[in-house]
């Protein structure tokens, strides 16, 4: 048995925002950053849910990375303004740490650490939850995980529940057409990420694989366009819409090793999310690919790959990674992200200890143990191919 979670409803294209004009709440509560006041993004929502006759209180104070502080002070806002709707406006950042605000509000025994697919929380007594997502990337308004960072001990709790999953996600392409490229690059490729090992997970299914071959295939047809050309309304829009599929994908599959080395060296090195994740995907490829051949082939005629056979569509695959890397300015390895190799090397344990913490090789179609890890990030940071 299997359970496919999404939102209730997905909202997109041209004037989607216009959506909250309709929204029926009294008190909503925008869970948000400061960069997101300058853009002028907090005025616009705010402005559309006034018109709708919801009053508005604004907790603008979330920090890429959440910590479990601030969400901590997050919910302590929402237990005093008692809102009826949390809207999370922003990158993945803000996403995780509305869910998690909406979570400590409408459950004050818990703990964020006790957000777990195995604790029923009885959410939507108190409040719902809309997610405006204003890059393109973490999927966060369509899935049900929860990134939030434990500060004292630089680590990043991976936490998910079903119930934390958006009611409402909008995906109104104006907002993120104000990313710079960089921006436009890492979260891109993080939902790239996101595609690939949803398609291969164990858990995948029917339903995840639909949702994560079109998010390859429109990755790989607009990032490009749309880091080149910030004025490309089209390419945003697609890119915009690919993440949260891809989101929807992991969401309901899982995600793999790449994930698990990306939030080590991301903890670590302190890499944006999209950025870290990406550098592992071809090495993740290759390693993988001795018990997901045929599913990686799969990927590559999806993409356009011509090739004899399995093994060369999964190389050609490769190559098409690294070439979507270069083409939009990411590193291919680790040593070209000006990490220098004996500051590697010296927390290269610990890496490995994180990585083989991490839940996201559950269902990875190969699970690597410590040696593998050594070598995997060893070879990640020189740009070696995988030859074990
Ligand atoms: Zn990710």
């Amino acid at each position: 048995m299997w359970e496919f979670t999404s939102p209730r409803t997905i909202v997109m294209g041209e004037g989607a925002l216009e959506y909250l004009r309709d929204v029926e709440a009294k008190r909503a509560l925008i869970v948000t950053d400061k960069v997101m006041h300058d853009l002028g993004f907090v005025s616009k929502v705010s402005s559309y849910l006034e018109q709708a006759g919801v009053e508005v209180e604004v907790f603008d104070e979330v920090e890429p990375e959440p910590s479990i502080e601030t969400v901590v002070r997050g919910g302590e806002l929402a237990k005093r303004y008692c809102p009826d709707l949390i809207v999370g406006l922003g990158g993945g950042s803000c996403m995780d740490a509305a869910k998690a605000i909406w979570v400590l509000y409408e459950r004050p025994d818990l703990s964020v650490e006790e957000i777990s697919p195995l604790v029923k929380l009885g959410l939507r007594k108190k409040a719902k939850l809309i997610c405006i997502p204003t890059t393109s990337g973490t999927g966060s308004e369509a899935t049900w995980a929860v990134v939030i960072t434990d500060a004292e001990e630089r680590r990043k709790m991976e936490l998910a529940s079903r119930e934390v999953v958006a009611d409402v996600a909008i995906l109104d392409p104006e907002l993120p057409s104000s990313m710079p490229p960089k921006l436009v690059a890492d979260t891109g490729l993080d939902a790239l990420t996101h595609a690939i090992e949803a398609y291969v997970s164990q858990w995948r299914n029917d339903f995840s694989d639909a949702l994560a071959i079109k998010a390859i295939q429109i990755v790989f047809e607009y990032l490009p366009r749309s880091y080149r050309d910030p004025s490309d309304g089209v390419a945003k829009e697609k890119m915009h819409n690919a993440a949260t599929m891809a989101g929807l994908a992991f969401s309901n599959s899982q995600i793999g090793v790449a994930h698990a080395m990306g939030h080590a060296l991301g903890a670590l090195f302190k890499i944006p999310h999209g950025r870290s994740v990406a550098v592992f995907l071809p090495y993740s490829i290759e390693y993988n690919s001795s018990e997901a051949l045929d599913r990686y082939a799969e990927i590559a005629r999806a993409i356009g790959v011509d090739a004899r056979d399995s093994e060369e569509a999964v190389s050609k695959l490769v190559e098409a990674v690294y070439g979507l890397l270069r083409e939009v300015e990411e590193p291919c390895a680790v040593k070209e992200m000006g990490i220098d190799r004996s500051s590697y090397e010296q927390r290269l344990e610990d890496l490995v200890e994180r990585a083989m913490q991490s839940t996201a090789t559950i269902a990875n179609p190969r699970v690597p143990g410590v040696e593998d890890y050594r070598k995997l990030f060893l070879y990640a940071y020189d740009g070696k191919r995988i030859d074990f």
